[in-house]
């Protein structure tokens, strides 16, 4: 059985985007159940609207609602549980004993999926979950593929599925339980708003050395924290697959269309058995932003080559230049610009149908029909009829991103 391709989507531009490149199902947040809202969530409408197209392209759309209440807060989120289910959604992502409790006892119709936050590591957890009225578990991110396949081989004919991350940004510390963003941000990884303050740069000052700033980096004894690598494990996807696995899950719900595109084609090719080498793959994924890529824990350990502790910096091969909107003008694709571009450039060009170059126009017409000798971030411009859309056009930096 081929496992299900499980996208993140902050909004219903990106949706669209996984929808478009093949993902077979899509993920999401809510901020209506009274607590804080945050850029990259959807509004019930929101919900409502992508729900809507995912099941009219024949997709799934899960929502994400992985927060460890207060008993205060249960009201609101079982309001909007209701409401969701109502909708047609095709999962709840759930970490929350109560919650599961709670929605059980509303006895609705949507399924529950746990989610990472839970830190499943065992079948016997697995089992537990399937026993409360999961069907689905995500596994911990901290399994090696031999603990997977142990879980795997003894959940058999029991009923209850399970889903891996696969690629994507992780925590430093164990899945979630961590209090960084909220110390620094006030924003909560247990809530499902991370900021991601663990990949941002530190130094040390010493009280008495004022201004002198000491960067924090590994030792010989290996005392390394922070700044994990982000994960890429499509080596291992054809062995999930085997084991029975039924669904691999990409992470990113804050991550741009660009990241969408490029993980969930190259992720969708590997699935399907396209030929894509192993090269090409580390290639079209380091085309977007990323902070170094590792196997974590699927390996079997964590070593310090799974943290860019002197590299806080992102980086890719790429820079996004534009991308192709389903809307047409005049017979023209209508492209939205999103760092300058020169008229007669030739860009690298992601469709879904796969990589391949185009040269804009020279001049360069915007919407107004005025020529251009550059386009700059958030114009919006008028190519060819022909050119597809959901295209991402990109300009290939020489440096290499993958390690
Ligand atoms: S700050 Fe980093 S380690 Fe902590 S929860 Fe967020 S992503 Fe995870």
């Amino acid at each position: 059985m081929i496992p299900e391709l499980l996208a993140p989507a902050g909004n219903l531009e990106r949706l669209k985007w996984a929808v478009a490149y093949g993902a077979d199902a899509v993920y999401f947040g809510i901020t209506d159940f009274s607590l804080r809202s945050f850029a990259g969530n959807f509004t019930l409408a929101d919900a409502r609207e992508g729900l809507g197209y995912l099941h009219k392209n024949g997709r799934k759309g899960y929502v994400t609602l992985n927060i460890y209440p207060f008993s205060n807060e249960y009201d609101e989120l079982m309001r909007t549980a209701i409401a969701l289910d109502e909708m047609g959604s095709d999962a709840f992502i759930i970490s929350d004993l109560g919650v599961i409790r709670e929605l059980r006892n509303l006895k609705l119709r949507t399924p529950i999926h746990v989610s990472t936050q839970a830190n499943t590591t065992s079948h016997q957890a697995v089992l537990a979950y399937r026993d409360f009225g999961a069907k689905r578990v995500n596994l911990a991110r901290e399994l090696s593929f031999e603990q997977i396949l142990e879980i795997q081989s003894n959940l058999e004919g029991e009923g209850v599925e399970t889903e891996v991350f696969i690629h994507g940004s992780v925590c430093f510390s164990y899945s979630g339980r961590c209090a960084i963003s909220d110390y620094l941000t006030g924003r909560m990884a247990n809530r499902g708003d991370c900021t991601q303050p663990c990949r941002w740069q530190y130094t040390l000052e010493e009280e008495k050395r004022p201004g002198e700033h000491f960067p924090v980096f590994e030792d010989e004894r290996g005392l390394y924290f922070f700044n994990s690598r982000d994960l890429a494990l499509f080596e291992f996807v054809p062995r999930l697959a085997e084991a029975g696995v039924a669904s691999i899950k990409l992470e990113g719900r804050m991550k741009n269309i660009h990241y969408i595109a490029a993980a969930v084609s190259v992720y969708r090719a590997i699935l399907d058995g396209k030929p894509i080498s192993e090269a090409d793959a580390w290639e079209q994924l380091g085309r977007v932003n990323n902070r170094g890529f590792s196997h974590g824990f699927m390996k079997g350990n964590i070593t310090a080559q799974d943290y860019a502790v002197n590299d806080a910096k992102y980086q890719s091969t790429s820079i996004m230049m534009a991308n192709t909107t389903e809307q047409m003008h005049d017979g023209h694709r209508v492209c939205v610009v999103k760092n300058t571009i020169r008229s007669g450039e030739t860009l690298e060009m992601l469709t879904t149908d796969g990589i391949s170059s185009y040269t804009l126009p020279n001049p360069i017409i915007n919407i107004d029909g005025e020529p251009l000798e550059r386009a700059n971030n958030q114009d919006t411009i008028l190519l060819d009829g022909t050119m597809p859309s959901y295209a991402v056009l990109r300009r290939v930096e020489p440096k290499t991103s993958c390690s």
